[in-house]
């Protein structure tokens, strides 16, 4: 067994995971987060006023292909089955995403059959002048043309990172699938599911271990770790150098709550795709839990907008500006001494919940290997860059 005491810094899937694994392995752990409640960004919580199990920072599905990750959040909480089946309201109408036979057919007003539609698509609506893309406008004109990335993902993409799309990566878009029949289920993983009580219920069992003790409400400041043998962190990367060398840039989100008698919107997530509504999507929390009941109904219109230094830090930007300013940021934190920077915001990487917890399996397992083959641990496991 080994020994030796730890500094989680956050409570969220990465602190949560290394830490847990790590004290099954022997290790004594402190989990420290600023915030009154463990979960991070995965945080749910009910609604006082309606009973409804809420996603705080914005709807979470998880979905995966990792067998290994899908045992392991079973392992701790009951999952149940999900599809994520998401609409769009454009130019007044409602459309189903991702763009599938059914989008295809209701927007150009066909009744195209598979192959009718690969065919239409790329002979009739994709750019075939754009060989390797260097944008996501440019992504998205080759794969789907200019009538439907003009309604589904222009306007949208502008709200949600707030510059032109030709100034953004193509790898945005690559996230969506496009889809020849009437698969409209929002991602293509193997595993999809939602945990029965929340990811605050799962996060909580992770942490339940005689050798963890959480602390809420605590931030950590960096004379902290000398109390312990090493510390992983999973706040901003920037943050941990009080920002000495300027922002790296992120998105916020701000959700406006409102409650509905009944149900709203007959979905948990309505994309708006128009540029001129300045939301960018609302989602209707009750719908996450059809196992549930509830008469009333909360939901969150989502607004995004530029990230300032005393907002909650959403999506990494990652652009050129970022990404220079990043690689300092990483050579800096290779001077931190007994520090591991981990998770989305200590490896400012844009991280699905299960890519979080593959990357922290491994963080802790790699971890014990170093120590016991006398090799430093490095700073990080994943680079950022
Ligand atoms: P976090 O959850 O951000 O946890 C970090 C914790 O550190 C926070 O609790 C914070 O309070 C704490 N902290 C930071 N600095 C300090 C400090 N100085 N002192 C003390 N505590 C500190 N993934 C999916 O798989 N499916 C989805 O549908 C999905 N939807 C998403 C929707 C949105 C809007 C966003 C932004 C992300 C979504 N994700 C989704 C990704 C998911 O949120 C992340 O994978 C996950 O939260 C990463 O966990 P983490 O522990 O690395 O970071
Ligand atoms: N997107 C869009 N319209 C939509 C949905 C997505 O333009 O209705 C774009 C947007 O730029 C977004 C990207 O596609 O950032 C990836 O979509 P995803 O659903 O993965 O976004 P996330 O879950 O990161 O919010």
């Amino acid at each position: 067994m080994a020994t030796g005491k730890l500094l989680m810094v956050g409570a969220g899937l990465s602190g949560a995971v290394i830490g847990r694994a790590l004290a099954d392995a022997g290790f004594d752990i402190t989990v420290v987060d600023a915030r009154t409640h463990i979960g991070g960004n995965c945080h749910t919580e009910r609604d006082p006023q309606t009973g409804v199990l809420v996603h705080t920072y914005g709807p979470h599905i998880f979905h995966t292909d990792d067998a290994e990750v899908w045992d392991y959040v079973n392992g701790f909480t009951p999952f149940r089955p999900y599809i994520n089946r998401v609409k769009a309201t454009a130019r007044g109408q409602v459309f189903s995403l991702p763009v599938n036979l059914h989008t295809i057919n209701q927007f150009f007003g066909t009744t195209l059959r598979p192959e009718e539609a690969r065919a239409f698509i790329a002979d009739a609506q994709a750019d075939t002048t754009i060989d390797t893309p260097q944008n996501f406008e440019e992504q998205a004109l080759k794969f789907i043309g200019r009538d439907l990335y003009e309604t589904f993902f222009k306007g949208y993409t502008m709200k949600q990172w707030g510059c032109h799309p030709t100034e953004l990566p193509a790898s945005i878009l690559k996230r969506l699938p496009l889809r020849f029949d009437y698969n409209d289920n929002y991602y293509s993983h193997r595993f999809q599911g939602l945990p029965e009580q929340g990811y605050t219920e799962l996060v909580a069992r992770i942490l339940d271990h005689p050798s963890i003790t959480v602390h809420l409400s605590t931030r950590f400041d960096r004379s902290q770790a000398a109390d312990f043998d090493h510390v992983f962190y999973s706040g901003p990367l920037d943050g941990y150098f009080d920002y000495r060398l300027g922002q790296l840039g992120y998105r916020t989100l701000d959700f406006e709550r409102f409650t509905h008698e009944g149900d709203y919107q007959g979905c948990a997530v309505m994309n708006f795709g128009d540029a001129d509504i300045p939301y960018t999507r609302i989602t209707e929390h009750k719908h996450f839990a059809p196992w549930e009941s509830h008469a009333a109904s909360v939901c969150y219109r989502e607004y995004s907008r530029a990230c300032g230094p005393e907002d909650i830090p959403y999506y990494p930007i990652r652009q050129v500006r970022e990404k220079a300013l990043l690689a300092e940021y990483a050579a800096l934190a290779e001077t931190a001494g007994n520090t591991t920077f981990v998770g989305r915001l200590g490896t400012y990487r844009y991280l699905d919940m299960d890519v979080t917890i593959r990357e922290s399996l491994e963080t802790a397992r790699g971890f014990r290997d170093a120590l016991e083959n006398g090799r430093p641990v490095p700073t990080f496991f994943r680079s950022p860059l």
